[in-house]
């Protein structure tokens, strides 16, 4: 490709609303073009990068077998009304009407249209395991399209879908996926982590997330050095499954204690579930109290959750947190514990944490039934703790983290947790029967019965991708791409009006091209200065560049490594030998 023949402009300047590496890079090396928030077009170089990553992703899909469809994106709404996403969506959905009035959607994803494609065409156990994927465009519209393509309103997804007769089978298409996804983000080349996830909306058990390291991340979540890692949000966004609340049992119903200080509360605590008496724990830590503040007018709201083992300690912190002064304008207290693990104690009018990770965390208020729950963390040693009122929550209800702290404990007791910051790559769930069961998804078994197929769903974000490896591939002077990813194999740069060495290197190009190398030639006339040539090698980012400039009378071109800034002259006759 020559320069002087591609459809490229590149800028000086960042764009005025771009603050991340990747989305100032991308735009000015002339890789992608805003349209609108969110949205964006990918220019020949972008393109090609973007392509790469896709190759990547179908080589490593092909390799567990999984078959590549399309779907349209333009989709209608009965599926989705099915499986209740219609609504479950909100304003995420982009939500549009045909001319005879009929509603249709852009695709967030295709759990749905997976299933009925499957259900369509297959109807028995030895159909099975199947696993689909496509490479597709989807449409959520972000509350907050942010950095780029690092999180579109319309952007690219891998998403694949497996269907299995039984979980055994589950579990071994997604152990297959988990290790085609480890092969896919090791080839990418950045750093990630695979952390325990939230399966939230999706539904589902069992889910992991692909993180790539990075600050400009918005998932934040925590690791220790024995290998634990979890996102925060897993303990977040997992609401609990509301439990059905019949009264606390008579023999705690009345047993609001007096006065609302921490102390009395604990006390009252153990009193209600002594501590030899705790049907939901096996051992002494009482966990996952959430006490909750009651006003005169009735309303309530959470104060301080989480009061494990040594009780002491914790009515300290909980004082700490809270004290008296600010309890008494509010009235009477009182307390729940987590529905989660126990069952039926719950109080009137209020809600537990989650037994899921393990975190401390206290966020994302839901409302069910007019009844806000939160969910936060159970695990021993990792509770939420320290709440402040007014800056953790509010009386309207928002409720916000109460962070986990570096140091803190692993609930796998794998040492002390580190907070980083990571960008969501992949994501993998066994989805289970949630939406085979809505769509009638059935296949007769070895007896000839009707099952219900279980499956996985399976996300990477391709677009994603290619912003996420950007912001570790780069420097001041712009792209570093890794060589699997690149645009161009060299970027050729002829140096200088000199006619001798204009025809060297329109005969160097020729001769890597025709070698095989894929070749960026700027052969940009001599009124553009080596200097802007230089700076725009350097912004475009291809990892080699070749120079031919004064030394091609001596038979040298000059290599220079874009990553190390190493350069060396190197004979004509050893070119392809070193690029190779
Ligand atoms: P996020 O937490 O970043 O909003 P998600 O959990 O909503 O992502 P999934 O539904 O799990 O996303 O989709 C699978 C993958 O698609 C994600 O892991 C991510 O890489 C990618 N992805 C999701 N939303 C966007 C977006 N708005 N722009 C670009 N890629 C996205
Ligand atoms: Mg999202
Ligand atoms: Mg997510
Ligand atoms: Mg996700």
């Amino acid at each position: 490709m020559r320069m002087s023949k591609l459809f490229l402009r590149t800028l000086r300047d960042d764009p005025a609303d771009a603050e991340v590496p990747s989305h100032k890079l991308l735009v000015r090396a002339g890789y992608i073009r805003r349209v609108a928030p969110g949205i964006y077009s990918w220019l020949p170089l972008g393109l090609k990068v973007l392509g790469k990553v896709e190759k990547i992703i179908r080589e490593e899909m092909a390799e567990i077998g999984s078959q590549e469809v399309r779907f349209p994106a333009l989709l209608p709404r009965e599926p989705y009304e099915a499986s209740n996403r219609w609504t479950e969506y909100g304003p995420n959905l982009f939500r549009l009407k045909d001319r005879r009035g009929n509603d249709m959607l852009l695709g967030p994803t295709h759990e749905e249209m997976f299933a009925l494609l499957v259900k369509d065409l297959y109807s028995s156990y030895k159909d099975l395991p199947l696993s689909l994927f496509q490479i597709q465009t989807k449409y959520r519209d972000e509350a907050r399209p942010r950095a780029g393509i690092l999180r579109g309103r319309e952007f690219i997804m891998k998403d694949s879908y497996s269907f299995d007769v039984d979980d055994a089978g589950l579990e071994r298409s997604y152990q297959a996926h988990r290790e085609a996804y480890v092969r896919i983000f090791d080839r990418l080349g950045f750093e990630y982590v695979i952390v325990h996830a939230d399966s939230g909306a999706m539904g589902g058990s069992a889910s992991e997330e692909f993180l790539a390291v990075s600050d400009t991340g918005e998932d934040t979540f925590v690791r220790s050095p024995g290998g634990y890692a979890a996102n925060v949000e897993a303990v977040t966004t997992i609401a609990p499954a509301p439990v059905p609340f019949d009264g606390l049992p008579a023999a705690h119903a009345e047993q609001t204690p007096d006065t609302p200080t921490i102390a009395t509360l604990v006390a009252h605590l153990d009193e209600a579930f002594p501590r030899d008496d705790r049907p939901w724990h096996a051992s002494d830590t009482l966990k996952n109290v959430l006490v909750m503040l009651r006003h005169p007018d009735g309303t309530r709201e959470p104060l301080a959750i989480g009061v494990p083992g040594d009780r002491e300690v914790d009515a300290k912190r909980l004082e700490a947190a809270v004290s008296p002064a600010e309890v008494e304008p509010f009235g009477e207290a009182e307390f729940v514990a987590n529905p989660a693990l126990v069952k039926g104690y719950i109080g009137p009018g209020v809600l537990g944490a989650d037994n899921v990770s393990g975190i401390r965390y206290l966020t994302d208020p839901r409302v069910v039934d007019g009844t806000r729950w939160v969910t936060g963390a159970n695990e021993k040693g990792s509770h939420v703790i320290d709440l402040v009122a007014g800056r953790d929550f509010t009386s309207e209800g928002t409720i916000e983290a109460a962070e986990v702290r570096a140091g803190d404990p692993a609930p796998d007791g794998s040492g002390p947790l580190e907070l980083a910051r990571g960008i969501e790559m992949g994501h993998i769930f066994q989805l289970g029967r949630k939406y085979a069961e809505v769509l009638d998804l059935k296949v007769l078994d070895e007896n000839g019965k009707l099952v219900t197929v279980t499956m996985g769903s399976y996300g990477v974000g391709v677009s994603r991708a290619v912003a996420a490896v950007a912001e570790y591939a780069h420097d001041d002077a712009g792209l570093i791409w890794p060589k699997e990813l690149a645009p161009f194999d060299i970027h050729l740069i002829v140096a200088g009006k000199d006619e001798a060495v204009v025809a060297g290197a329109e005969q160097v190009y020729a001769d890597l091209v025709g070698e095989g190398f894929d070749v960026l030639f700027d052969d940009r006339p001599g009124k553009v200065s080596l200097g802007v040539k230089f700076k725009d090698a350097e912004l475009v980012g291809v990892p080699t560049i070749v120079v031919v400039g004064k030394g091609f009378a001596d038979g040298v071109v000059e290599v220079k490594d874009r990553a190390t800034g190493e350069r060396q002259d190197v004979p004509l006759a050893e070119l392809i030998a070193t690029l190779r």
